[in-house]
């Protein structure tokens, strides 16, 4: 069969078994490991993703929005959860609901609707409550938790809390340090707060793939990971961290995804001169050039 195009993508299954057996080895076997398909699975491919994933063992799917959950569900073919960490349309409610998808709460709007929603079908929304600790992108602001507590008190019959979590901001670089300290605690205290008001939840989640390898501490019942499974690091600083601790010399990660193009033809051109189109850019156009001994691939 001849391929029908000159570029194509290739995705690895043997590293993405590497990055998961890496990830399951890190974070031990009482954590479970949520897969963060957002953005089709970080351009992955929600529908190549999923079975590979469940494939690997994974149960737990996160992603951005209700269609995107429409998506994983339908690739879908073991008992998986699915978490949405963002949008929900109000029409996908109902199917959320039905199927038992699961979704971060983080305003009063989105607790009335989907109760309102639970109360008609006879059944309860299952709910994360995403705590404000200084992100500063979604979440219960500490002003809101009081309200928030009675609330679900009230919809005992409509929502069930399987979790409570928060998202780290910048694990990523150690310029944030104070930052993600003062949030663990801000999330603690949360935590106690709606324990007090009588609200239990099952899991609680932080960390993401930087969390993961600066903050393990913080790994808690569940860790959503993104980037690490497709075989990346968050940054530089999360690797250069991670090997140097554990005296490794090569990195342990395989990235998934690769992009393979037919080389046409190879050429050479004199130091100086402009490529293509244009007469943009020549110092970088000579940089590149003195890089790559003067040959432009
Ligand atoms: C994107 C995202 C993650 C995963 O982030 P990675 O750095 O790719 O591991 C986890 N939690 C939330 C809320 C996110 O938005």
């Amino acid at each position: 069969m001849f391929p029908n195009s000159s570029s194509s993508i290739e995705l690895s299954r043997l590293a993405l078994e590497n990055n998961i057996d890496f990830l399951r080895k890190l974070v031990g076997p009482d954590v479970t490991i949520s897969s963060v398909l957002k953005g089709n699975a970080y351009g992955h491919g929600i529908k190549h993703m999923v079975p590979e994933l469940e494939r690997l063992g994974i149960r737990h799917f996160s992603v951005f929005g209700s269609f995107e959950a429409l998506d994983v569900a339908s690739f879908s073919t073991e008992s998986s959860t699915i978490l949405i960490m963002g949008d929900i349309l109000d029409d996908h409610m109902p199917w959320m609901i039905e199927n038992d998808v699961e979704c971060f709460v983080f305003n009063k709007i989105r607790l009335n609707a989907l109760c309102k929603q639970a109360r008609l079908m006879k059944k309860k929304a299952r709910i994360h409550l995403e705590l404000e600790t200084g992100m500063n992108r979604t979440g219960i602001n500490p002003d809101e938790w009081e309200e928030m507590a009675s609330l679900i008190n009230e919809f005992e019959d409509c929502i069930e809390v399987v979790g409570m979590c928060t998202h780290l901001a910048g694990a990523e670089s150690v310029s944030n340090y104070k930052r993600i300290l003062s949030q663990k605690d801000m999330f603690n205290e949360g935590v106690t707060f709606f324990k007090a008001k009588g609200v239990h939840p099952k899991v609680l989640h932080t960390s993401c793939s930087a969390g993961v390898i600066m903050y393990p501490e913080n790994n808690l019942g569940m860790v959503r990971v993104g980037i690490l499974q497709y075989g990346l690091w968050p940054s530089l600083e999360t690797q250069v961290s991670y090997m140097r601790e554990n005296k490794l010399a090569e990195d342990p990660l395989k990235r998934v995804i690769s992009w393979k193009s037919h080389v046409m033809d190879i050429k050479n051109v004199k130091m100086g001169e402009f490529i293509g189109y244009g007469t943009s850019f020549p110092d970088f156009i000579i940089l590149l050039s003195k890089k790559s001994k003067g040959l432009l691939f």
